[in-house]
Order: structure tokens, then sequence, then C-alpha cells
């Protein structure tokens, strides 16, 4: 029997390389994948890194229809990390693209490989501030009052070619 489809969020986020480009690209690409639909995505941001050094990240959330089931999404969205050249050297080290499954529908997920919703979504400026563009219901102005004092501002509007 086919799964139900689930509103899932993705944050994206990349500082290495043509970050701007790895986060337009990773859009194409996740209206691309199998059994989910890209009903929309944030504008794009510019945000410092959090706990780790290097360049200014780009930022996005896109919101997903999707009949995958969670670890099959993660799959696809690490699979796509991996053909942007992703490496993982050391724990947030900067990268070419990083994609998080913040919210599957309203699961709870702990698992080995995954926890959603994400544990540090809502510690993080350059989740909620796109994240609230698209779900304003899920961002309390309590969670953006919290991190009101990250650096992180939008730098341009929504690719075209995503709705
Ligand atoms: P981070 O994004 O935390 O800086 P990575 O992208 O390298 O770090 O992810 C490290 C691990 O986090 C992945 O191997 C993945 O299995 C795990 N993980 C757990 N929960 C999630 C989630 N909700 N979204 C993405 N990865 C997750
Ligand atoms: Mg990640």
């Amino acid at each position: 029997m086919p799964r139900a489809a689930v509103t899932a969020f993705v944050g994206l986020g990349a500082n290495l390389g043509d970050a701007r480009q790895s986060v337009q690209q990773a859009l194409i690409d996740l209206a691309h994948l199998p059994h989910s639909e890209l009903l929309a995505a944030s504008r794009l941001y510019r945000s410092a890194p959090v706990a780790a050094a290097g360049p200014d990240f780009v930022n996005a959330v896109a919101e997903l229809r999707t009949s995958l089931s969670a670890p099959a999404l993660l799959d696809a969205l690490q699979a796509l990390e991996h053909a942007a050249g992703r490496q993982r050297p050391y724990p947030n080290a900067p990268r070419t693209l990083d994609l998080d499954l913040l919210l599957y529908g309203e699961a709870r997920i702990d698992s080995a490989r995954l926890t959603v919703p994400h544990p540090r979504w809502c510690q993080r400026a350059f989740v909620l501030r796109p994240l609230a563009e698209l779900a304003p219901q899920r961002v309390s102005a309590v969670l953006l009052r919290a991190v009101a004092d990250q650096a992180c501002e939008p730098i341009a509007q929504t690719p075209e070619h995503v709705p």
C-alpha cells in the first residue's frame, strides 16, 4: 500500500566553493526527488558559522511533500550531499552542501542515524528565519527572539524555478 504523503522541511547550507550556486542547485535537485514534490522554498540567507570556523554560509529552507519514509528521505539528502562533493573531515567542518531533515510531519524519531525534529533546529537563526517564511505557525516569536543576536540576513529572493 502506498505510504501517505507527509510535509517535510529540509534545511540547506553551504560555505565552501560557490555556496550560493550549491544551494540553488540543491533546490533544483530537491524538486526532482522521487515520490516528492517541492512545495516552496525560502529566500536565501547569509549566516555566520555557528560553533565553527570558515566562510559565511548560504542557507535556505525547503518544504517538500513526500511519500518517502524519513530514513529514505535522509538517504536521498545524503546522496545529494555526496554528489555535491561533501566530505566530513571533522565535526562542523566547512561544507559544500549540508541538507538536514528539520521536520517530518509531526514525527518524532530518535534512531542511530536520524533525530527528528533536528536536534538543534530551534537554536539557529539560519533555520528559524527561513522556516518562519514557509511555516510561521511552527516558529514562535519566543523562538525567534532567542536567536535575535545571530547574524543571518536574507541575500536573495527564492530562485525563479522554485514555487
Ligand atoms: P551536521 O549537519 O550536524 O553539522 P552532518 O551533516 O555531518 O552534521 O550529519 C552528521 C550525522 O547526523 C549524519 O550522518 C546523520 O546520520 C545524522 N543526523 C541525525 N539526525 C539528522 C537529521 N534530522 N538530518 C540530517 N542528518 C541527521
Ligand atoms: Mg547535516
